[in-house]
C-alpha cells in the first residue's frame, strides 16, 4: 500500500489535484484547508461537512501529522522555546515570541545548518537534513494550536530557525505560500520574513512574491571580517551579494531587510557605521540591529551599550529606518544565534 500522502504539504492547486486524483471533486481542497489552517482540527473524522466515504477515505490515504512537542521551555520575558519531535528521531527548535502587540513565531527550515556561521550555535553541528513543506508548515499549526486557547493569533512568520532557508528553497517557497494564502494561514506576506546569509545563486530563483519579505544576514563591513564570521562570503563577498540584491526585481516601494548582529569590538565601531552606510547607500533597505547574546561556548562577546547607540545613531542620521531588535529568550538559549536541537537551544540566518 502506498504511503499516505501529508497534506501539510501541498498548497491548493496540489490539494485540488489530490481530490482528482482519488476520485473526487477539487473543492474538497477549500474545506480541508478551513478546517487544517482556520480551525485547527487535524481528524479527518471531525470534519463533518466531508461526507463519511470520503472521511474514511482521506483517513486511508491522506495524514496530518504534526511534529510532536518533546519539551517547552518558557523565558522570564514570556518567549517560549519548542522543541520539537520529527517522524525520524530528530529534533528541532520553534520560538513563540510574544509581545504586546505582535506574536512572533520563528521557525526552521532544516535540522542543523551547512552554513557554518562562527557566532552560531546551530551551524556548529553540521547540516543533518531539510524538512520538507509539511514539517515547516507543521510548526506553525502547531504554534496556533498552542495559543488558540489563549484567544491569540500567531501575527508574524520569521524563518530564523535553525537552517538556511535558501538551501532548502523549494520546500521554504511552498510553505510560504500555505502560510500567506487566504486559504491557508492567511499570513500577509508583510509579516512574513525569509532570513538568508546570503547564498546569491538561490537569490535569483526566490520568486519575485518572497522578495519583500527577505531578510539578509550581513554582520560585517568588510570581507575579511565577514569571511572570518560567516564562511558563505569567501563564496559570494559582500560587493557581490549586494550587487545581486540591487538587480533583483524588488517590487516598487517595498524594501529588503539588513540584519546587522553587533558583536562586541568585531563590527561595532564607528567606522563600521560610516562603511555600512556607505555599502547600503543605493539599496532600498532597513536595518535592523542585534546586540549579540554570548551563548556558553562563544568566542564573542557582547557590544558596550554605546557602542550600539552610536552605531544606531549614525544609521539615523543618514536617514536609514535603523531598529534595534530586542534580543528574547536569553535566559533558555532561544535568541538569535542560540539554537540547537537537544541541548538548550539557536536561531540562526
Ligand atoms: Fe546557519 Fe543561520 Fe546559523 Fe549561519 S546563522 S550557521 S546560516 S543557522
Amino acid at each position: 500500500m502506498a504511503a499516505p500522502v501529508h497534506l501539510l504539504n501541498l498548497d491548493l492547486p496540489a490539494l485540488e489535484q489530490f481530490f482528482h486524483d482519488l476520485g473526487e471533486r477539487p473543492f474538497h481542497a477549500r474545506q480541508v484547508m478551513q478546517w487544517v489552517y482556520r480551525r485547527g482540527v487535524l481528524e479527518f473524522g471531525e470534519m463533518t461537512d466531508l461526507a463519511r466515504g470520503l472521511r474514511e477515505k482521506l483517513a486511508a490515504a491522506a495524514t496530518l501529522r504534526l511534529p510532536e512537542l518533546a519539551r517547552e521551555q518558557v523565558s522570564a520575558d514570556g518567549t517560549r522555546k519548542l522543541l520539537l519531535d520529527l517522524e525520524d528521531g530528530r529534533q528541532i527548535e520553534t520560538v513563540l515570541i510574544p509581545d504586546e502587540e505582535r506574536l512572533t513565531l520563528c521557525i526552521s527550515s532544516q535540522v542543523g545548518c551547512a552554513m557554518g556561521c562562527d557566532f552560531c550555535r546551530t551551524g556548529s553541528g553540521g547540516l543533518e537534513r531539510n524538512l520538507t513543506t509539511a514539517e515547516i508548515v507543521g510548526q506553525v499549526v502547531l504554534g496556533q494550536g498552542l495559543v488558540a486557547p489563549e484567544g491569540r493569533r500567531i501575527s508574524n512568520v520569521v524563518f530564523m530557525g535553525m537552517g538556511e532557508p535558501l538551501h532548502n528553497l523549494d520546500n521554504v517557497v511552498a510553505a510560504f505560500r500555505i502560510l500567506s494564502a487566504d486559504h491557508g494561514l492567511n499570513i500577509t506576506r508583510r509579516r512574513l520574513t525569509v532570513s538568508t546569509c546570503g547564498v546569491v545563486d538561490a537569490l535569483h530563483r526566490l520568486p519575485p512574491e518572497v522578495l519583500p519579505s527577505l531578510a539578509v544576514s550581513l554582520n560585517a563591513t568588510t570581507d575579511v571580517v565577514r569571511d572570518r564570521l560567516m564562511p558563505v562570503n569567501r563564496r559570494w563577498p559582500i560587493a557581490e551579494l549586494l550587487g545581486a540584491l540591487r538587480q533583483l526585481p524588488l517590487p516598487a516601494r517595498a524594501r529588503y531587510t539588513i540584519e546587522y548582529v553587533l558583536l562586541g569590538g568585531v563590527n561595532d565601531t564607528p567606522e563600521d557605521a560610516r562603511r555600512l552606510v556607505r555599502l547600503l547607500s543605493e539599496l532600498r533597505c532597513k536595518v535592523n540591529l542585534i546586540a549579540y547574546n554570548p551563548h556558553p561556548d562563544s568566542p564573542y562577546r557582547a557590544p558596550e551599550p554605546a557602542a550600539v547607540e552610536a552605531f544606531q545613531s549614525h544609521l539615523l542620521e543618514k536617514n536609514f529606518t535603523a531598529v534595534l531588535r530586542k534580543s528574547r529568550g536569553q535566559d533558555i538559549l532561544a535568541a538569535c544565534g542560540q539554537l540547537k536541537a537537544g541541548e538548550a537551544g539557536k536561531l540562526g540566518s
